[in-house]
């Protein structure tokens, strides 16, 4: 096996093991203390050592790594994901009874998803309640692992107009069947079971739907992989392996993988929240450092934000921009943009370049098209709230935000081997 197929491989598994981003985090937080690094609670006093590592979350789904050099330090070498994707949450009081006979569950989009992916393939429901036992307040993780929903399509004899293109409605066509009639109130059970507690002892739930299909290879010399949610666990994963397996010399390295990016940061654990700021401080203060001492930091370091990026689509080149066209396995794309939503400018731009040289990985770029708006990311989002140098960057790949996307098998261990030779500067 290559060192590409290894790498994708342990992707893979940390994907599929990770249906919500409750349990991306959760696994992320697995990763860093099999490497050696210790859990600090927001509600706690910091102690942090010179040679320390160190991981906090915040709600459970956002989390931050962090090592400390044993050496003087310059700044802060950070690097941010993000753990969400666009998916189906349950409603409150979900289950809907229709002609006396079907079960289906009552759900709303999060997030920006393609719908029409979702219909006619086997889903399951994971997510996390939060419980009172014996007077004790619980939050626990839940995974129903067994294909348990379907979103049937309308038969095609009934919509002839089907593939002119479908506009779907989200409360009358994307309600997911879940049982036959004999079945009506066992979904809450059926979610306590597999948390390992009483229906009757959940007091609140964020639950999501995700397809049941797992990531894979493709080609045929395995070149491509294709799974759910690669944006953006893809980076999420590549950036935190990229921080446990690199020495830090005169930088604090953080990886940071926030919650809510898909619906727009603005919440207490995303981007756009304080989580990075607050850790910066506090461990700024736990070193006995001051304001400025912190200031002085912030002025010399350096954000690198990693979400995924449109390669070039092969039945539709023309959407991609003429002289920027990224590609599968043609390493890490540095992505720009005039009215800059990507943070990348000249300075930024040079500096990763020459960490993806050192790293002996391609580096490629990405534009828009000038008359097409795209999307959004971490980079500016957080910047203003930690105002540093940033790049924006990602991983190339197809079909973004629907319920399996492709990407290439090389391009994980190219972010590894990226992050690697930026947080051992
Ligand atoms: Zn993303």
């Amino acid at each position: 096996m290559s060192k590409y197929t290894d790498s994708s491989k342990k992707l893979l598994k940390f994907i599929e093991e990770s249906p919500t981003c409750f349990h991306a985090v959760a696994n992320l937080a697995e990763m860093l203390k099999k490497a050696g690094f210790c859990e600090l609670k927001e509600t706690d006093k910091y102690k942090v050592a010179k040679g320390g590592k160190y991981f906090v979350t915040r709600n459970d789904s956002s989390i931050l790594a962090f090592v400390v050099p044993k050496t003087k330090v310059q700044g802060y070498h950070i690097s941010a994901a993000h753990s969400d994707s666009p998916c189906f949450k349950i409603k409150e009081n979900p289950e809907i009874v229709a002609e006396n006979h079907y079960i289906k569950l009552n759900v709303e989009k999060y997030g920006g998803m393609i719908d029409s992916p979702w219909l006619d393939r086997p889903l399951s429901v994971a997510g996390r309640v939060v419980c009172k036992v014996k007077n004790k307040w619980l939050t626990k993780l839940v995974n129903i692992k067994k294909d348990l929903l379907i979103i049937p399509n309308l038969a095609i004899h009934m919509d002839r107009e089907i593939n002119k293109g479908k506009e779907y409605n989200a409360q009358t066509d994307l309600a997911p069947l879940y049982a036959l009639g004999s079945e009506a109130g066992s979904f809450m059970e059926l979610i306590a079971k597999g948390a390992g507690v009483k229906a009757e002892e959940i007091y609140g739930h964020d639950l999501f739907l995700y397809p049941r299909t797992a990531g894979g290879f493709l080609g045929p010399n395995d070149e491509m992989i294709y799974s759910p949610r690669l944006d953006d666990l893809h980076s999420a994963y590549g950036c935190m392996v990229g921080l446990i397996n690199a020495e830090p010399k005169d930088y604090i390295n953080v990886c940071v993988v926030f919650d809510n990016e898909e619906i727009g940061s603005g919440t207490k654990q995303g981007a756009d929240s304080t989580f990075l700021e607050d850790n910066l401080r506090r461990i700024e203060i736990a070193l006995e450092g001051d304001a400025e001492d912190l200031t002085r930091k912030i002025a010399g370091s350096f954000l690198i934000s990693s979400d995924n990026a449109h390669a070039v689509h092969p039945n539709h080149p023309e959407k991609a921009d003429p002289t920027n066209r990224p590609f599968l396995n043609g390493g890490i794309v540095i992505k720009y943009h005039g009215s800059l939503k990507y943070a990348t400018d000249a300075v930024s731009a040079a500096k990763m370049k020459d960490w993806c040289k050192k790293a002996k990985v391609p580096f490629q770029t990405y534009h828009n098209r000038s008359d097409l708006p795209g999307g959004s990311t971490l980079g500016n989002i957080s910047t203003a709230h930690v105002s540093i140098d940033s790049v924006d960057i990602g991983l190339p790949q197809l079909a973004m935000h629907s319920c399996l996307e492709t990407a290439g098998t090389e391009d994980v261990y190219n972010l590894i081997e990226a992050m690697k030779s930026f947080y051992s500067e």
